[in-house]
């Protein structure tokens, strides 16, 4: 396991900001799900509707594209105790299945997400490193190119095309090292938060209610889709973005069971970086 780019605190924290970031209505009524909304259809912010005339079971979300039928996009209403008891129905469903199947939610996880290999890290971090050293080696040899065209042991013109042989292989050799650690800080960042995300998951037993700690560590966010009234009764389909994980359909036990039969056949297949 690598050391982590950001700390566990620093995690928290970050957590603990985007947490403040959610502004009360002017009623000072607040939703746990405070700017995490969106509009499925057009991707707009979903705005909280409060009023002190509103009985809390009338509170709910709408497009912010909507403006009261003059905007561009439809309602998406969603009204925000149906959200809860959504929002709290999948995260337990979440957390049964990390708590029994674990090593299956994790192949599934680097398989959907197409993880990063233990192999590819290490050869990644590799070339960082080779990277690096060919980087100093190269100033250390236009620092000696100079003093022999000083000395004279150097023609100028001879000069002039390995001074810019060497430094185009450095900014090219620059820029990838830079791309490299970026990709490498990425998985890193991914492997912090679903470690945290799986501790969260694991210590959850049996939730009745939702906080909003546990909200903004597990909830990256939700999209609303526009309701359908087809059968009668208006159905809300929400598509809902864990933290780390993304959106993700609990398998049933038949698939279950075929995922342990795959990781049993492919071991080499489970060794990625989580
Ligand atoms: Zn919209």
């Amino acid at each position: 396991m690598q050391e982590a780019i950001i700390s566990e605190e620093q995690w928290l924290r970050v957590q603990e900001l985007r947490k403040h970031k959610r502004r009360p209505t002017k009623t000072g009524r607040t939703s746990l799900f405070s700017g995490l909304l969106y509009c499925y259809d057009c991707k707009s912010k979903m705005h909280f509707v409060a009023a002190k005339s509103m009985k809390r079971k009338q509170e709910h979300f709408r497009c912010s594209q909507y403006k009261s039928g003059r905007g561009k996009c439809a309602m998406h209403y969603i009204r925000d105790i149906v959200l809860e008891r959504l929002v709290l129905e999948a995260v337990s469903d979440l957390s049964d299945f990390v708590r029994c199947y674990e090593p299956v939610f994790l192949y599934l996880l680097a398989k959907k997400n197409n993880a990063m290999r233990q192999k590819e890290y290490q050869q990644l971090q590799k070339a960082v490193e080779n990277g690096t050293k060919r980087i100093a080696e190269i100033d250390r040899l236009i620092e000696k190119v100079f003093e022999q065209n000083a000395g004279g042991i150097l023609s100028d013109e001879r000069f002039a095309k390995m001074l810019q042989s060497y430094e185009k292989e450095q900014k090219a050799l620059t820029q990838e090292v830079e791309e490299n650690l970026q990709t490498l800080q990425n998985a890193e960042q991914r492997v912090v938060d679903l470690r945290l995300v799986l501790r969260t998951l694991r210590e959850m037993t049996d939730i009745k209610e939702l906080t909003p700690t546990l909200v903004n560590s597990l909830i990256e966010r939700i999209e609303v889709h526009n309701s359908d009234k087809s059968n009668g009764h208006s159905h809300v389909k929400v598509d809902i973005y864990f933290t780390a994980v993304g959106m993700i359909d609990i398998p049933t036990e038949k698939e279950i069971l075929a995922t342990m039969e795959e990781i049993r056949n492919n071991p080499q297949d489970f060794k990625f970086v989580a």
